[in-house]
């Protein structure tokens, strides 16, 4: 474990587990690993897809129950820790954008289980994590770790961390409009190990990298803390997603890299703590 009290930073969370009331149902692994394939922490958010993908999860609507059950009532620990990275996070980009003489507007983060409304349409658990740039917020069920593990990634505290520091860096690959260029440029959607969709999903790793740099001076990660996210960056790999759901291993399909490439953009932020270096992706 991380001794992420040493940081003592907090950003906006909204708690919204056991709020939101659509009750999905369970898929198997390869039905969960071919969604994740399509969009794990992906920024292709496009509305009209989300909203495919959760119609055909639950043909219910979204309810919502006023009263949060007291399992999540009040500031519970998974609440404080993922409210500690995400202030973290603020706190690394503000200082890194105002070296480039641009301010950082911070995001918001929303806890939830099953579905939730989103400014993207309705995220859903098989989603996975995301960022919607629309509403300028991150997305994450939790449970969605245990998926992770059964990857060969991690379901610990610093894979989690290296999750929210990834949907974070699209947040900065927004405000540095670097997102928007790509999502106008013609090929953004198809795919390939060359791909734009690629750079942007390894910018993103490399940019988590920058973060956990940053923390290098704080006494935040022991031995073997750091290789727990580089395990996770390998577990999402497209190549690593494709083999566990019996696909054929097509790098034409990719859409967020190697397991190689994910770990090595992760390495080259960590290493070099240098936003221009990252900058090479795209
Ligand atoms: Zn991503």
């Amino acid at each position: 474990m991380a001794v992420w009290d040493n940081l003592g930073t907090a950003g906006e969370v909204d708690d919204r587990r056991g709020i939101s009331g659509i009750a999905l149902g369970g898929g198997s692994l390869v039905g969960i690993v071919l969604f994740l394939a399509l969009s794990f922490m992906g920024v292709n958010v496009d509305p009209a897809l989300l909203d495919q993908l959760a119609g055909t999860t639950s043909s219910s609507s979204l309810t919502q129950n006023s009263a949060q059950p007291s399992e999540y009532a009040g500031k519970d620990a998974y609440e404080k820790f993922t409210s500690t990275v995400l202030g973290s996070t603020n706190q690394y980009w503000r200082s890194a954008l105002n070296t480039e003489d641009k301010s950082y507007k911070d995001p918001r983060l929303v806890l939830f289980r099953d579905a939730t409304q989103s400014g993207c349409g309705i995220a859903t658990t098989q989603i996975g994590p995301h960022y919607c740039p629309n509403d300028a917020t991150i997305y994450l069920d939790e449970t969605f770790f245990d998926i992770l593990r059964q990857l060969g990634g991690s379901n610990g505290d610093v894979a989690q961390a290296y999750v929210i520091a990834h949907e974070v860096g699209h947040h900065a690959q927004n405000q540095l409009g670097i997102m928007e260029t790509v999502q106008e440029s013609p090929g953004y959607r198809s795919g390939g190990e060359d791909s734009l969709s690629v750079k942007l999903e390894l910018q993103a790793d490399c940019f988590a990298g920058l973060w956990a740099n940053s923390l290098n001076d704080k006494n935040v990660f022991g031995p073997g803390d750091i290789d727990q996210a580089i395990a996770s960056a390998k577990a999402v790999g497209d190549d690593r997603i494709q083999q566990k759901s019996g696909s054929t291993v097509n790098p034409e399909t990719w859409t967020h890299g190697s397991s190689a490439d994910r770990a090595a953009a992760f390495n080259k932020g960590y290493e070099t703590g240098k936003l221009s270096v990252c900058r090479e992706y795209l």
